[in-house]
């Protein structure tokens, strides 16, 4: 008897499908195209319920160079599938599921993720190999269905009964944060930390989440307007530290833990709190931040071992930011950047193209206000309006969608946004002149050139990566 039916479980197997070459879109991506260099986030939101099913197993096809006859084997050693799903993924995923159900035509199938939490009744009906959907949170309601309860008795999802869908109610939100367990031990037994990179984080690094939701209300954020929420729900400062010591005794060998909440710095005080256990730990640690931690909070941060923050700077226009309702002032942020600079924090910076009230003078002053930053790196994103968002809501009212697709063919992100002023292929083309402006000024050349000269690891990894980053380029171009 297998340990998950000796559970009283079903053989459950939680898949993030093969998909473009290249796509980092797994569960655990913010925002899902083929991106610069080699990068995957880890699939902390299909690890989490995959550690409430014993015996099951979580495969994630992109990092690990599956192909869909790779992974179709698999079908056949499983009663219960869930399949991890995005708005640009979608076709593709339903694909997937109806090649393993032609595989294996008794298994069950249901699909997670934002795309299906905000269109139930789309995606049932794109596929018949789609038993059901989980919406919002779905943690809990997968093991639920992974103890085999009836569908219609598990609340938050959504099904076909005779050909009609059919909606449980919802589930109430988890507050009790602690109620998860932790993700390394799934990580541990199925994944291969070494397949994870991400360019500006040290390699092999960790990543997981020690709460969900943002409590800003930026329009164009997929996750805390769908399946997170937009209040801060955390865990516990211990239960945070427990899960690192297990992690550090799992993996002696990482360099870097990422804690990847929406923002980890919306409850400062609990921040300086986790960080004063980091340092007693003595772990080097990275994570998202907005760009109004006050100077005191980063110093008790770097005293404990910060040494990266991801920042959601977006825009250098004033105005962008309040349409999009950053909630953020430029001179706090350049402050929050000198501050950071000062306490020798390395940031990444990430700005988004396209939003509404773009024009080619904002972009302009954009690349101007990202060089006076001056982050270590930076990511230039096209803005997505992804279902479920204000800015999707926004787009339609203003009849700015140019099409549905995300992504291309091949998995580059494009711009489903355009205006009469802006066109999408001038947002698009506004990236590579970014990058391009960003990167070869001769102060950032020189920094790059001194940083590779001390490290030998990082010259071989930055040498990659620029060869990777020509190519995304050349491809992205044609
Ligand atoms: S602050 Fe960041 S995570 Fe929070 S809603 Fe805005 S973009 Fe999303």
């Amino acid at each position: 008897m297998s340990d998950a039916a000796a559970a009283g479980y079903l053989k459950t197997l939680f898949l993030h499908p093969p998909s473009y070459e290249g796509f980092d879109g797994g569960a655990g991506s913010r925002y899902q195209a083929r991106r610069e260099v080699r990068s995957f986030w880890y699939p902390t939101w299909l690890a989490q319920p995959a550690a409430l099913v014993p015996g099951s197993r979580l495969v994630d096809a992109p990092p690990a160079g599956l192909r869909l006859e790779d992974v179709l084997p698999l079908a056949r050693e499983y009663e219960l599938a869930v399949l991890h799903t995005s708005t640009p993924s979608f076709s593709y995923d339903v694909k997937v599921a109806e090649a393993l159900r032609a595989e294996h035509p008794r298994l069950r199938i249901g699909f997670v993720g934002a795309h299906v939490a905000v269109h139930p009744e789309d995606a049932l009906a794109a596929s018949d190999a789609i038993e059901f959907v989980a919406r919002s949170e779905f943690d809990f309601a997968i093991q639920e269905v992974a103890q085999g309860r009836p569908l219609e008795r598990v609340r938050g999802l959504s099904y076909r009964a005779n050909g009609v869908v059919r909606h449980t109610p919802e589930r109430p939100t988890l507050e009790d944060m602690d109620a998860l367990p932790f993700v390394v031990d799934v990580y541990r037994r199925d994944l291969t930390i070494e397949q994870y990179f991400i360019g500006y984080l040290l390699h092999p690094y960790v990543s997981l989440y020690t709460g969900r939701g943002c409590q800003s209300k930026c329009t164009f954020c997929l996750w805390p307007q769908t399946v997170g929420g937009q209040r801060y729900r955390t865990r516990s400062v211990a239960h945070v530290l427990d899960e690192i010591t297990l992690a550090r005794r799992y993996f002696p060998h990482v360099r870097e833990y990422f804690f990847d909440d929406d923002t980890f710095t919306d409850d400062l005080p609990r921040a300086e709190a986790i960080a004063r256990g980091l340092g007693r730990l003595g772990v080097t640690w990275s994570c998202n931040a907005k760009a109004n931690v006050p100077y005191e909070t980063l110093k008790v941060l770097k005293d404990n071992g910060l040494r990266l923050l991801l920042v959601g700077y977006e825009s250098g226009d004033q105005r962008i930011l309040n349409n999009v309702k950053k909630g953020l002032r430029l001179d706090v942020a350049r402050r929050f950047a000198r501050d950071c600079r000062d306490l020798g924090i390395t940031t990444h910076g990430t700005f988004v193209l396209g939003l509404p009230g773009e024009t080619r003078e904002t972009i302009e002053g954009t690349i101007r206000y990202a060089c006076e930053l001056d982050p270590h790196t930076i990511q230039v994103s096209i803005a997505a309006p992804y279902p479920g968002t204000a800015l999707y809501r926004e787009a339609v009212d203003g009849g700015w969608l140019r099409g549905p697709d995300l992504v291309s063919g091949r998995g580059f992100q494009q711009s489903a946004l355009s205006y009469p002023h802006l066109s999408s292929a001038q947002i698009f083309e506004a990236v590579e002149a970014f990058y391009t402006r960003f990167y070869f000024r001769p102060r950032k050349l020189w920094a790059i050139t001194r940083e590779m000269a001390r490290d030998r690891r990082l010259l071989g990894r930055r040498l990659r990566e620029g060869v990777e980053f020509f190519r995304f380029l050349a491809q992205r171009g044609r």
